[in-house]
């Protein structure tokens, strides 16, 4: 039997509703051989997530999807096998992650001013210790009867261009390559489809390190794979893939659904390796 993986998770670290128990669980009953926790931002997850790995015999790979900038565009650049322990990643984390709360609290401050009701104090309480979201606050608002929906939220009041959006801190590009780089992580292009103009993008991103590219994601057409599996040939990039799961927060995918070769997982590997020993003789 061929091995599968899903190399795109996010958790309740982030903006998911699935705790790293839940998310081993569910990948046990597809017969996963190895996951990446990605989620935005930050690498909470690791500590529970090595300890599921043992328990549940599932290769786990410390993952992370940094949310950055190029030239106004949202990009999101995945890192794998990235060094949890690196000083420099963790120190930019940690900033991100207070910028992202302060964000948060001006959002909630502008819903007020709407007419809208906030208690910025409950709203917080949700967040606790996690990386701030916008989900946070559409959670909110569904909770308190305001929205309907979580897409209500997003659609009136979250999402760019309405009334509460602030546009978050973000990282360039080539900040957060070299920030997986500097974690000794391999780094993909995540979503390629959902940028204005991939393979101009791709191109540049290469000349910044860019390791990998997203060949498979949820709703792919077969020649669509086939399209960005043609790009990461020719720009000598490895390819990821994944569900992008979000637990019930994103309906329309769940883990460990779609086609994803274990093989990949090892050409990251050696990727990575044959990068450190670079590393090592300059
Ligand atoms: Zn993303
Ligand atoms: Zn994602």
């Amino acid at each position: 039997m061929k091995k599968k993986v899903d190399l795109h998770i996010h958790s309740v670290y982030s903006d998911s509703d699935l705790t790293p128990q839940e998310i081993f669980l569910c990948a046990k009953k597809m017969n996963l051989s190895a996951i990446a926790i990605t989620d935005h931002d930050t690498i909470e997850s690791f500590p529970q997530a090595y300890q599921l790995s043992k328990e549940f015999n599932i290769e786990f790979i410390p993952g992370i999807e940094i949310s950055c900038e190029y030239k106004g565009e949202e990009v999101h650049i995945l890192g794998y096998f990235i060094d949890g322990d690196n000083k420099t990643l963790q120190n930019a984390l940690k900033d991100v992650k207070e910028l992202r709360k302060n964000r948060l609290i001006k959002m909630a401050k502008r819903a007020n001013q709407i007419g809208l009701r906030v208690d910025v104090d409950e709203l917080l309480e949700k967040v606790k210790n996690k990386i701030a979201t916008r989900l946070h606050l559409a959670l909110y608002l569904l909770e308190t009867n305001q929205v309907n929906s979580l897409q209500e939220a997003f659609q009136r009041f979250l999402s760019p261009k309405s009334p509460l959006y602030i546009a978050g801190f973000k990282f360039s590009v080539k900040e957060a390559i070299t920030l997986i780089k500097e974690a000794e992580g391999v780094a993909s292009l995540a979503h390629p489809h959902f940028l204005s103009s991939p393979e101009e993008l791709i191109k540049k991103f290469c000349d910044w390190g860019l390791d990998a590219l997203e060949v498979v994601y949820p709703r792919f057409t077969p020649s669509m794979v086939e399209y960005f599996i043609q790009l990461a040939t020719k720009y000598r990039l490895l390819a990821t893939g994944g569900s992008d799961s979000h637990g019930s927060f994103k309906e329309f995918t769940h883990i460990g659904t779609l086609e994803v070769p274990y093989l990949w997982v090892e050409n990251l590997k050696n990727a990575r390796e044959r990068y450190i020993i670079y590393k090592k003789n300059i």
